[in-house]
């Protein structure tokens, strides 16, 4: 095992017989080995910094029925709402005032939200905001679309592929394919955004083969930034009885993803906070180096309910500031509120 993981921190690189077998044979013991090597490495790459994201998230219609999120389109229980472009721009406003450098527009798939309209958001923003960065999360899009909206000033882009499995990939997420995901992916990739993919942990019908997928994906992809959180069940969906994803394994897939691509940008999710009240601090333990505090107003923040119980009080929301950077020194780093762009070239 230690000679394994010896050889993962020196190479970045393992076979998926290896990682199997990591998946299916560590131990605490290992574990712990692996997260010193994983926070090792995020040192030698980022130092001690954590970067802060300011998240807004500014729809919550969205035309697709992943099956396991609490905002998909058949869900007659979620009350939908639509930030107006002011209220966008006053969160913008917000986080400029805490000395937040990125913002993240994410929303469901939400036609209402045309490229216009999207164009005239990112460029009212960058004209408040010259010097921050704009980060997209949106969904699936034509290649124009991608094009066009790159244009009027966004810097990157997070589309998560969810899971490498197609077969899992199509089970979930009805009238979909998983070739389309990962062609938006390249997309955008090609016309040069900073991309981030990533994962779900513990997704119902998940095996570690897939997992080993997953990571065998973001090691070919290399994306800037990568997602990894754990599946949490939402009540108006089929797996409201399912069990999380838990900490363990998200650390695990956490410090892998790591050790296999260095430079990436990895952040604590909100889901891995939500599962366990100290899970963002045990991320950034593990490798992890990105928080993504939530600016949305009030009002609208329990209605993005992707999942149950999603936090986004306390140090989840972007005003606390004071909390959220005493938490993560009180753990050896330091917050680092620039643009923080991805080393990954
Ligand atoms: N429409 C955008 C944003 C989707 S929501 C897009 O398609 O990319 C952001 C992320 O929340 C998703 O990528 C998914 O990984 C995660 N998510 C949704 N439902 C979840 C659940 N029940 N548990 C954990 N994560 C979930």
């Amino acid at each position: 095992m230690k000679k394994l993981l010896d050889k993962l921190y020196s190479t970045n690189n393992l076979n998926e017989e290896e990682l199997l077998y990591l998946l299916n044979n560590l131990d605490e013991e290992g574990i712990n080995y692996l997260t010193e090597l994983a926070h090792k490495t995020a040192i030698h790459n980022y130092n001690n910094s954590v970067y802060i994201r300011g998240l807004i998230e500014f729809t919550n219609y969205c035309s697709r029925n992943c099956i396991y999120c609490g905002i998909r389109a058949c869900n007659k229980n979620a009350q939908r709402y639509r930030l107006t472009k002011d209220e966008i721009l006053e969160c913008v406003e917000k986080g400029d005032k805490l000395g937040y450098k990125t913002f993240v527009l994410q929303g469901g798939e939400d036609p209402y939200f045309t490229d216009e309209k999207i164009i005239d958001i990112v460029q009212s923003i960058k004209k408040k905001c010259p010097d921050c960065a704009v980060t997209l999360s949106i969904g699936e899009r034509s290649y124009k679309s991608y094009k066009d909206i790159k244009k009027a000033g966004v810097d990157r882009y997070l589309l998560r592929h969810e899971t490498a499995n197609k077969n899992l990939y199509e089970s979930l997420h009805p009238n979909s394919s998983f070739e389309n995901r990962v062609q938006c992916l390249l997309n955008l990739k090609e016309l040069g955004y900073q991309i981030g993919a990533g994962f779900m942990v513990g997704i119902p019908g998940q095996t570690n083969e897939d997992l080993v997928k997953d990571l065998l994906f973001i090691k070919k992809l290399t994306p800037h930034m990568c997602g990894i959180g754990p599946f949490i069940p939402h009540k108006d969906t089929i797996f409201k009885d399912e069990k999380s994803g838990t900490t363990k394994k998200t650390i695990i897939m956490l410090a892998l993803t790591r050790l296999l691509v260095p430079k990436v940008l990895l952040p604590a999710t909100t889901a891995l906070g939500t599962i366990d009240s100290n899970g963002r601090e045990k991320g950034i333990k593990a490798g992890a180096n990105v928080v993504m505090p939530n600016l949305s107003p009030n009002k609208v923040r329990e209605k993005y309910a992707l999942y149950n119980g999603k936090v986004s009080s306390g140090d989840e929301a972007a005003e606390c500031k004071k909390e959220i950077e005493d938490r993560i020194k009180s753990i050896g780093f330091k917050v680092e509120i620039s643009r923080g762009d991805s080393k990954v070239l």
